[in-house]
């Protein structure tokens, strides 16, 4: 029920706590990817059903143009 909420509605206190576990820099919340980017690791990690996905063995690398689309390899 609080689906999608998170995302438009991320409290800037929360991402302030919310860290890269890979660096512990600072996240950036990019709402067209439903996902909070480390920019320092090129990683962003997703947003499931209104929850980060603060794992970066679940993260996805950003060095390649930014889709919406995911591939399913
Ligand atoms: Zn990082």
């Amino acid at each position: 029920m609080l689906e999608g909420l998170f995302v438009n509605l991320i409290p800037q206190e929360l991402l302030a706590v919310l860290a890269c576990p890979k660096c512990k820099g600072d996240l950036v919340l990019e709402e067209k990817l439903s996902g909070l980017i480390c920019q320092k690791c090129a990683l962003l990690y997703e947003i499931r059903d209104g929850i980060p996905i603060m794992l970066v063995e679940e993260a996805k690398p950003l060095q390649e143009a930014p889709s919406a689309e995911e591939k399913d390899e």
